[in-house]
């Protein structure tokens, strides 16, 4: 079979692999219909996260049709449809038991990290029968795939951390794919205005279209005292932190208002200044974390009932044989005002 393969730091290619086999009795093997790009995956191919080893095939997103199941899988057969979660989980340690599938004791983020991933013609998927979903009968294949790993991401560490609640104002910082999700998913909660916060005025566009009330371009406007123009000096109820720099988080900590939240979705890489001596006052929480994906069978169930569209963050489709075209693509995502990219297999 054909994967993406890591090489080393800025090295990948699309080669000839062995196609997975079952090596464990809780395994399934996927093959796979249609996949996407993270900006997780860039992260690693820049040698950001030295855990990935050279060969790993990447990819944690994806949407399938079991191909063989072992021996121990009971909830699913060969030629079911299938989602994939970004999270491998048991579903039977102690943290599987509260939901923390992030940090289960043989699980959490394998896919396309410690284990071959998705990005590939198939997929071995440990644990299957908590680690896929069935795919509802006439569901839009596009609009799953956003629900393997951004969805999630954007409900359960930015809205569901975050405490959105009716009638708040919040502020999304990070207009990316995961932002999106924030921005998409808050909505279930009816905040009363929602500023997104980017410094891509076409990403700002797109956030207006999809529900924010309010925008703010970074390097042209100063997002603090635009914020605390717009809410008479008091701030926002919630900030929700979607980029992952030390400069986004502090935006965050000045926005913020008494009793508010700051919700850290961003993956960093450096520390950040945390201010304290500012914030104790203000009784501000902060919350952050690695998703769980423990929403994802209330997000099929609004995806169903056409409460969200997630599909509507797709800007480009390839063929899953053009990945490397893809990559060129998403890598220069302003420049192609790329959001998600769909291969299809
Ligand atoms: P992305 O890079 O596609 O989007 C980031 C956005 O931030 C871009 O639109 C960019 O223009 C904007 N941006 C960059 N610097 C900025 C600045 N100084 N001020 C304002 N805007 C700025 O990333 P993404 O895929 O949307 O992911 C966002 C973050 O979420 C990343 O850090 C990612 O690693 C993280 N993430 C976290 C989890 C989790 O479980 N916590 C899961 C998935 C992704
Ligand atoms: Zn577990």
């Amino acid at each position: 079979m054909k994967a993406l393969v890591y090489q080393e730091p800025g090295k990948k290619d699309w080669v000839e692999k062995d196609k997975p086999v079952i090596e464990k009795p809780t395994d399934v093997i996927v093959k796979i219909t249609r996949t996407t790009i993270c900006g997780t995956d860039l992260h690693i191919l820049k040698g950001d996260v030295p855990a990935v080893k050279p060969g790993r095939t990447l990819g944690h997103e994806g949407v399938g049709v079991v191909e063989e199941v072992g021996a121990a899988v009971a909830n699913f057969k060969p030629g079911d449809a299938v989602l994939i979660s970004c999270v491998t989980s048991c579903g039977k340690c102690a943290n599987c038991k509260r939901q923390l599938y992030a940090h289960c004791s043989d699980g959490g983020w394998i896919l396309g990290h410690l284990i071959d991933g998705t990005q590939a013609e198939y997929v071995r998927i440990p644990h299957g029968d908590n680690s896929l979903y069935p795919i509802p009968e006439g569901a839009d294949e596009e609009a799953l795939v956003m629900l393997s790993d951004i969805m999630p991401t954007g409900l359960e560490i930015g809205v569901q951390y975050g405490n959105v609640k009716p009638g708040d104002t919040i502020a999304i910082i990070g207009a990316g794919p995961v932002g999106m999700s924030v921005l998409l998913t808050a909505q279930f909660y009816s905040p009363g205005r929602i500023v997104m916060i980017d410094m891509d005025p076409a990403r700002l566009d797109l956030a207006r279209q999809f529900g924010a009330t309010d925008t703010i371009r970074v390097g042209t406007e100063d997002p603090v005292a635009r914020i605390m123009e717009m809410t008479d000096g008091q701030g926002v109820d919630v900030a929700i932190e979607a980029v992952g720099v030390p400069s986004t988080f502090d935006i965050c900590q000045k926005i913020v208002s008494a009793g508010g939240n700051i919700a850290n979705v961003g993956v960093h890489g450096k520390p950040v200044e945390l201010h304290i001596e500012e914030l104790w006052i203000k009784n501000i929480n902060i919350s952050m974390g690695l998703v769980s994906t423990n929403t994802t069978p209330m997000l099929l169930k609004t995806l169903r009932s056409g409460k969200v569209d997630p599909g509507k963050l797709v800007t480009h489709r390839f063929k899953l044989g053009e990945i490397l075209d893809a990559y060129e693509v998403f890598g220069n995502a302003a420049r192609e005002r790329a959001m998600k990219v769909i291969l299809n297999a």
